[in-house]
């Protein structure tokens, strides 16, 4: 019976066998960019590495997600997630953009990719699968991004999705009820010499999508015949920005939105204007406040010049919950991979400011998401770039193997042990009557208000 340890180093072994081929997925699917609940040439690429390493697998899962099963071969035990992102953003300046449709990878999801297959690669290794116990489901995910909030919702329409998040999604139709535990690292380019991180947690947040109606007329000509929709939408915007000064620290506010139509031509009054809106706070609870807040703002919009506005408020996401016993676990094979120096412990009440719908899921089961080094330049950015793909694949690949490894062996007594202690907030089915509750459309008329 082969220690721990040796499991781990053979693990690793595997993954560094294959190296130059879990970079070059990372990198195909930088090429060839698709955004959330489009990726159907990346759900392509995971279902082919699956079948090559004979993991048998369900796909179509929320519209693109594909989910692997690899039962172990010591035993029953539980099954554990390892999860990797396929969806890309939209930044059309990016060096990787699709000149198509603007898609860039500038999250670092397609290095998820990698490093998901790489890690299942080390544990259905011959060497490694008799001596673990339970199943692993490796699971390429949609959808993390939450963008393109009109078309999401036609796609809701359509019936095709109820949630517009992936994981939010993968919740409601079931894919994580028989998964007890779940894992996923994310890259990160913020993290100086140190180049894996644990802890730390995001912001919750409501999505909106928000719609004036004032009155069309002739700018020039007939301008008092117009209620100008656009103007509605600045006054809001002024009066979020009056606000801010009201929101305490803790909160970690963050009020942001594009305005997705402007108008039609500029020579008329505008009578139709659109924005996607998003409001992040640190707790479920500063999430209502302050979204009842920008409520309010953009009803004031409406008042000042008589349009209408519908507010479409759309569940969005979560405050992530890293499990402590995974997170040890995580720190501690980080440390002997890469030396302890190079691993950061971030406070659990440093929050990001950015949210992830791993923190829907972190409500639900026991989870932990920690940050590889790898990448340059700002996220979300043209400037996002994975410098190390080694830091940014290779190595996150291996420390999943190995905290998977630390899980399943002798008898998954670790993982029953996480199990024990883990107490998640929910149940995926108050998790999704709790966000079925946040959903609310607001119809405001300024014109018969006052
Ligand atoms: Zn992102
Ligand atoms: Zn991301």
């Amino acid at each position: 019976m082969p220690t721990k340890e040796e499991l781990k180093r053979k693990a690793c072994q595997a993954i560094d066998r294959r190296k130059d081929e879990l970079i070059g997925i990372a990198r195909d699917i930088l090429e060839h960019p698709e955004t959330g609940f489009n990726e159907h040439r990346t759900a392509n690429i995971v279902k082919d590495k699956f079948q090559a390493m004979g993991v048998p697998y369900s796909d179509g899962l929320a519209i693109t997600g594909v989910k692997g099963q690899v039962d172990f071969g010591a035993g029953p035990g539980p099954r554990l997630a390892i999860i990797g992102e396929l969806d890309s953003l939209v930044v059309t300046e990016h060096p990787n953009a699709d000149s198509d449709t603007g898609a860039a990878h500038a999250c670092g999801h397609n290095c998820q990719i990698g490093m998901m297959l790489g890690a299942t690669l080390g544990l259905v290794d011959d060497e490694i699968k008799p001596h673990l116990s339970g199943s692993l489901a490796p699971f390429a995910v949609p959808a993390e991004e939450f963008i393109d909030v009109e078309g999401r919702l036609r796609m809701r329409e359509e019936g095709k999705l109820e949630f517009l998040g992936g994981k939010q999604e993968l919740i409601r139709i079931g894919a994580f009820d028989d998964v007890q535990m779940a894992m996923m690292c994310h890259t990160a380019s913020d993290m100086g010499e140190q180049s894996f991180s644990v802890g730390g947690t995001s912001n919750g947040h409501m999505v909106k999508y928000v719609q004036y109606i004032g009155r069309a007329a002739h700018a020039g000509g007939a301008p008092h015949l117009g209620i100008n929709a656009l103007n509605a939408a600045t006054w809001a915007l002024n009066a979020i920005h009056a606000n801010r000064e009201t929101v305490r620290e803790n909160e970690t506010g963050r009020f942001h939105g594009i305005v997705t139509k402007g108008g039609e031509a500029v020579n008329a009054v505008p009578a139709d204007v659109r924005l996607e809106w998003r409001v992040r706070s640190s707790s479920p609870e500063a999430v209502v406040k302050n979204n009842s807040m920008v409520d309010r703002c953009f009803k004031a919009g409406a008042l000042a010049v008589g349009a209408k506005v519908k507010i479409t408020n759309i569940p969005g996401y979560l405050p992530m919950r890293h499990d402590p016993m995974l997170q040890s676990l995580f720190q501690s094979n980080a440390s002997d991979l890469l030396g302890p120096e190079r691993v950061a412990v971030i406070p659990s009440r440093r929050n990001r400011g950015g949210s992830t719908d791993m923190g829907d899921l972190s409500h639900v089961i026991p989870v932990c998401h920690p940050y590889a080094g790898g990448a340059t330049g700002p996220g979300h950015s043209k400037s996002y770039i994975i410098a190390d793909y080694e830091k940014a694949v290779i190595t996150p690949a291996k420390i999943m193997a190995m905290v998977a490894i630390d899980l399943l062996a002798q008898d998954a007594e670790q993982a029953h042990g996480v199990l024990d202690q883990a107490k998640p907030p929910m149940d995926a089915k108050r998790y999704i009557s709790y966000q079925r509750q946040r959903a609310e459309i607001i119809d405001f008329d300024g014109a018969t208000e006052l």
